[in-house]
């Protein structure tokens, strides 16, 4: 135990830093007309700088330094004040609480005047003013009229006591027992001519000054506290803005997606309607005809009907076809598995495959440009890219209009392209040409899914490549596609 002063006991623990402890003890009644009012106890008396105790209590704050509150003290023996800390050029506020030397050069001294007065002293030391009280005088009684005993200011002095912590309104106090624990260490120089009288003068006004000092920094603290705290709850104000800025866009991103969805659905729903209602009423048409007048038909016109009704469920079945095909892209069901693949046959077979699903509807020329020789690609993937390519090029042309069908190596790159001279596509659809089920505002009543170009691309993507397109309505269009095919 360090000291005691006001509600609290000072101590330095055996573990090493000071701290303060307010004590816990029982509440009394005041006074017996006034049995409700309850005031605490004094301080127990029974403990004297020096002792050793044990301490149980609850720690309030830790910064500055430690505060416990609502402590219980048991003494265990009795001793002497542990050895002071030395400040050395350290600003003492950081050691409050303990028993420390600290040097500083006087401010003002304030002599005791008379018997039971203390001497006081204000010290600038290592940037912080120390208020020096002193206990007890040199040989046990004030001295007041030995200019030895009067320190003026401008001397550097040493001073051993325990620190006070600052409180508002007041300066670091240190404690001193008695004038021996306080030495000058050299003295001030021009202006110890003054008389002790002036002096006291002087300090009386330094006593004003060191208070308004004390409390400006106060204010100071205050702010700095202030400032702190304010920058702080703007700091959990921007995370709280954040994360609501992140939980809205996930919500707009959320409802784009279900807009999305439900475009989709709705193209969805009238592609079906529209592309198999057609071949369904050719159907069922072709159908009543021949129950009821089948013995009546001439047998061309049977044949006809046979052959409207085969090629109206082979266009359902296309349609399906394609469908199912997107579910299984969707689902990653189509892999990328190269192959040695020799690409000029390959574009031969699949043009003349092309040419008899059209029905030779156009003429179709397949060019190899350059050495294709010793390609490696995924022939099931270009086979589903380039049958759509050929049949739109076919389809979206008059009948015995040329399309071109062409590849050449660039690098590791093969570069094909399917050129025709058809209705060509709008400006403003190209942007949505790829997207499920989406139809060019001039496709008239070409029939179509919108999903070909859709599953092309996908197609190219599992490839590593890339496709393009390059359109002019009523002049033709070509579609350019790039894999890589050499390593
Ligand atoms: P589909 O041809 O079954 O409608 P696609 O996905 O293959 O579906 O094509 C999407 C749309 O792109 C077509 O509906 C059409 O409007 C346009 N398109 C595609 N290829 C051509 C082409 N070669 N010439 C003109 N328009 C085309």
């Amino acid at each position: 135990m360090l000291a005691q002063r006001g509600d609290y006991i000072y101590l330095r623990s055996e573990q090493g830093p000071a701290l303060r402890a307010s004590v816990l003890q029982p509440f009394h009644a005041s006074a017996p007309q006034h049995p409700l009012e309850l005031i605490p106890p004094p301080l127990p008396e029974s403990l004297s700088p020096g002792d050793r105790v044990e301490l149980v209590g609850s720690p309030l704050v830790v910064s500055p330094f430690l505060q416990m509150s609502w402590s219980a003290f048991h003494r265990l023996s009795s001793g002497e004040l542990p050895p002071p800390i030395n400040t050395g050029d350290r600003n003492p506020a950081a050691l409050a609480c303990d028993h420390l030397t600290l040097k500083g050069s006087v401010l003002w001294h304030n002599p005791a005047t008379a018997p039971g007065t203390m001497d006081q002293l204000a010290l600038d030391s290592g940037g912080s003013i120390v208020h020096a009280e002193i206990l007890r005088a040199a040989g046990g009684g004030a001295s007041t009229s030995d200019p030895i005993d009067y320190f003026y200011p401008g001397d550097l002095v040493e001073a051993t006591g325990v620190l006070f912590p600052a409180e508002t309104g007041s300066p670091l106090t240190l404690m001193v027992h008695s004038r021996q624990d306080l030495r000058r260490l050299a003295a001030a120089v021009a202006l110890r001519r003054l008389s002790p009288t002036a002096w006291r003068w002087i300090t009386g006004l330094g006593s004003g000054l060191t208070a308004a000092l004390a409390g400006a920094w106060w204010l100071q603290r205050q702010v700095r506290q202030r400032t702190k705290a304010l920058a702080m709850s703007n700091a959990t104000l921007r995370e709280e803005v954040s994360v609501r800025e992140k939980a809205e866009a996930d919500l707009a991103r959320a409802l784009a997606q279900e807009r999305d969805l439900s475009e989709l659905k709705n193209r969805f729903v009238s592609m079906v309607s529209h592309e198999f209602r057609t071949p369904l009423g050719i159907t069922m048409s072709a159908v009543e005809l021949l129950q009821h007048y089948e013995d009546r038909l001439p047998p061309q016109e049977k044949a006809q009907l046979f052959e409207d009704i085969h090629s109206a469920t082979k266009n359902m079945a296309g349609l399906m076809e394609e469908v199912l095909l997107l579910g299984r892209v969707d689902a990653g069901k189509l892999g990328f598995k190269p192959t040695p693949l020799d690409l000029e046959a390959f574009g031969n077979k699949l043009t003349d495959e092309a040419l008899s699903a059209t029905n030779r509807r156009c003429s179709i020329t397949w060019m190899a440009e350059n050495d294709l020789s010793g390609a490696h690609a995924d022939e099931s993937l270009l086979r589903y890219i380039f049958t759509n390519l050929l049949g739109n090029g076919v389809k979206y042309s008059p009948a015995g209009a040329a399309v071109y069908f062409r590849a050449r190596r660039e690098g590791s790159m093969a570069v094909f392209s399917v050129q025709d001279s058809g209705i060509g596509i709008p400006e403003e659809d190209l942007p949505l040409l790829f997207e499920a089920f989406h139809r060019a505002s001039n496709v008239d009543t070409i029939p179509g899914t919108g999903l070909g170009l859709v599953i092309s691309k996908r197609c190219v993507e599992l490839h590593r490549g890339s496709i393009q397109v390059n359109s002019k309505t009523g002049e033709g269009t070509t579609f350019t596609v790039r894999i890589p095919a050499w390593d």
